[in-house]
């Protein structure tokens, strides 16, 4: 019996596990390893941040997810490949053995991107490890007897989207709570359209948001240090900086481009090892480059699906290349957003209630996972 691990439960691997939840694999002994038994989705974090979901409102569980695929969950971390002999190392150095192995572990932030960072800071990710820190802060903000500062450091949507959820939560809990976000030299929502970044800019504004627009060089246990010299007061600091690529990638031998990020063929093939495959973040497909993002990761699980299905039947693959333009929802704190698809944006109450239920039909599609008579389908 062929062996097929898919390393992570994120965006293209719930997918996956749907499909093969739906179209049972014959003869596959599936595993999916992932440190955590529920996926956290992103897309609707600064909402639950903001206060407008329950937890277990953002959440996939993974264990009924992979027991309707027929596959089997193993709470462990990927930390390292032996791919001559097709074994993943967990850190725990549990060997798991495969034929065939899917990666979609996602970014990370390197710890070493801001000096500081890791003795001082909260990183976005893991996601897991910032929710626990969010509760705790939330609560110690609550209690706190004078003012508290809260810095977001990233000028992308996720760091944009945080700080603004965050200053919205503070006027509801209430407590009296400045949010400054420091969004790099390069500005607010760099790889966004003028017009999208203007429409932001008056929104941060708006809702007191202080915006800096100069790179943090180091954290400090209450400041943060400024390219320009500055020095920022800071009681939390949290860092939404661009997505880093895992270091085991490379270190396993796998290629990667230039970032450390496993480079994938339009099969969504490692181009180095055939028998391993990369999607979303984790992955850069070198003949269609496209933005590290989740519209992209849950766009690649349908062929990712595919083309797993028939490496492990020996059959010939089929390309995929990804759309070239997402549309990007980005939530103001309350509940307001801001769309942006190409050169079109928009904005208001209503673009939060699209958002909205696109974010609680995704979750929906993986919380009930289809039961299928899985003798009956495989034979
Ligand atoms: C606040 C915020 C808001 C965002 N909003 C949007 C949005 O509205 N639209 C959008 O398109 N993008 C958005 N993004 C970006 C989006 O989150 C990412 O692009 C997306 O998560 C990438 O999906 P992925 O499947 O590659 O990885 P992930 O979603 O990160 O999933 C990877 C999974 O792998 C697991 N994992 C990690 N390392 C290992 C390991 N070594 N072994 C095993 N498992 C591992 C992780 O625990 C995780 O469950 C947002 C990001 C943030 C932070």
């Amino acid at each position: 019996m062929k062996r097929l691990l898919l390393a992570g439960g994120g965006h293209a691997h719930v997918g996956v596990l749907e499909r093969f939840a739906r179209e049972p694999l014959a003869d596959v002994d599936v595993t999916l390893v992932s440190p955590f038994a529920r996926q956290v989705y992103s897309g609707m974090l600064p909402g639950w941040i903001a206060g407008h979901y329950a937890l277990e409102e953002c959440v996939i569980a993974l264990a009924p997810l992979a027991q309707a695929a027929g596959a089997r969950l193993h709470l462990a971390h990927v930390a390292r490949l032996d791919l001559q002999n097709r074994i993943a190392y967990t850190e725990a150095a549990e060997a798991i053995p495969f034929d065939v192995l899917s990666l979609d572990t996602g970014p990370v932030i390197d710890p070493d991107a801001i000096p500081g960072l890791a003795q001082h800071a909260i990183p976005l990710r893991p996601i897991e490890a910032l929710i626990a820190q969010w509760q705790r802060l939330l609560a110690h903000f609550a209690e706190a007897a004078s003012g508290q500062t809260v810095t977001v450091i990233g000028g992308g949507a996720g760091g944009v989207e945080l700080a603004l959820a965050i200053a919205h939560r503070a006027q509801t809990v209430p407590c009296a709570l400045r949010v400054q976000l420091v969004a790099g030299r390069a500005g607010l929502l760099p790889s966004l359209t003028h017009t999208v970044r203007a429409r932001l800019r008056r929104l941060i504004d708006a809702r007191g948001v202080r915006l800096i627009e100069d790179d943090a060089v180091e954290i400090g246990r209450h400041t943060v240090l400024l390219a320009d010299g500055g020095e920022l007061t800071s009681d939390a600091t949290i860092v939404a900086i661009g997505a880093a690529a895992a270091p085991w990638f490379g270190a396993s031998g796998l290629a990667t481009d230039e970032a450390g990020f496993v480079a994938v063929n339009e099969y969504l093939q490692s181009t180095s090892h055939p028998f391993v495959f990369a999607a979303g973040d984790c992955a850069t497909m070198l003949a269609h480059r496209r933005p590290k993002s989740g519209v992209y990761a849950v766009r690649a699980g349908a062929p990712l699906a595919r083309n797993l299905r028939r490496a492990l039947a020996g059959r010939p693959l089929v390309r995929y290349r990804p759309q070239k333009r997402a549309l990007y929802l980005l939530s103001a704190g309350d509940k307001y957003a801001v769309a942006s698809w190409g050169p079109w944006s928009a904005e208001g109450a209503w673009v939060w209630r699209w958002k909205d239920r696109i974010d609680r039909r995704f979750i929906a599609r993986y919380a009930r996972p289809p039961v299928v008579n899985r003798a009956v389908a495989a034979g």
